[in-house]
């Protein structure tokens, strides 16, 4: 059945998200490159366009109801209705347990897990509708725990339950949800993680890679290969598994 080939990806200004946008569009996806604002996703817009793709740069807080009402339509209007959703879109508050501050954790449920639910709840007007789509959340390795992030790894283990609910809920639609956990990628957000640690971002990732079977960190492009697989025709049986992307197995 011919179906939408539109995307939204969240967080998309840079990193994974920005990964993501760019393979999705090299897939033959109109994207909808989401972020905090429309200017810091300039780029990401550009390098999509310059390849021929096409993509629209929407600024939203993924964690507020107005604005992703009005993020999703404006993407409907621009480039169709959209059936695939990446909730991406994501932030750290890392703190040991008795440092951390309600705004810590508050913030750090918000962009996560209220954003992936507000996110998926109006999109999934558009997929039931279309009778097909595709939900790729963002979970992470720190879903099993990790020191410093009693909010993110609650956040990210919520996704878990999160996806699997979608996926029995949402299957007869012809909507799949599936989570990817990645392991250490490399972008700002574990660049800044090796500031606060007070270590070199090589000595950091040099570190984490002698960890990794695989004897290397990850990068963006990993995560938006594993994307892309989710996000198309053949995955269509595939639904509430997490994936974790991390260069071995996780516990
Ligand atoms: P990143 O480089 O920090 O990028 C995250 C993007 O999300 C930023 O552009 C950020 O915008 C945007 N964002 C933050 N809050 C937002 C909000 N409320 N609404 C819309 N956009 C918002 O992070 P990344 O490393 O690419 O991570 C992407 C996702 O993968 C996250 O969910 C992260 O938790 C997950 N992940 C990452 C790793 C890793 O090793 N990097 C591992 C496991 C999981 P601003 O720049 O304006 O804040």
């Amino acid at each position: 059945m011919a179906h939408s080939r539109v995307a939204i990806v969240t967080g998309a200004a840079r990193g994974i998200g920005a990964a993501v946008a760019k393979r999705l569009a090299q897939d033959g996806f109109g994207v909808g490159v989401l972020d905090l604002t429309e200017d810091s996703c300039a780029a990401t817009v550009e390098a999509i366009t310059a390849k021929g793709g096409s993509a629209v740069a929407v600024g939203a807080d993924v964690a507020d109801a107005a604005q992703v009402e009005a993020a999703v339509a404006r993407v409907a209007a621009e480039l169709g209705p959209p059936t695939v959703l990446v909730n991406n879109a994501g932030i750290t508050r890392d703190n040991l347990l008795f440092k951390m501050t309600e705004d810590d954790w508050d913030a750090v449920l918000g962009v996560h897990l209220r954003g992936a639910f507000l996110m998926s709840r109006e999109v999934q007007k558009h997929q039931t509708e279309q009778g097909w789509g595709r939900i790729v959340n963002l979970s992470s390795t720190s879903a099993l725990g990790n020191r410093g992030q009693a909010n993110y790894s609650a956040a990210k283990a919520g996704m878990q339950g999160f996806t699997k609910t979608l996926a029995i809920e949402l299957g007869k639609f012809g909507v799949t949800v599936n989570a990817i956990a990645p392991g250490f990628i490399e972008t700002e957000m574990t660049a800044a993680t090796a500031e606060r640690l007070k270590v070199g971002f090589e000595d950091f990732k040099n570190s984490a890679a002698a960890a990794i079977p695989v004897r290397r960190v990850g990068q963006p492009e990993d995560i938006a290969a594993t994307v892309s697989f989710l996000a198309g025709e053949e995955s269509g049986f595939v639904s509430g598994q997490v994936i974790y992307v991390a260069g071995g197995p996780q516990d």
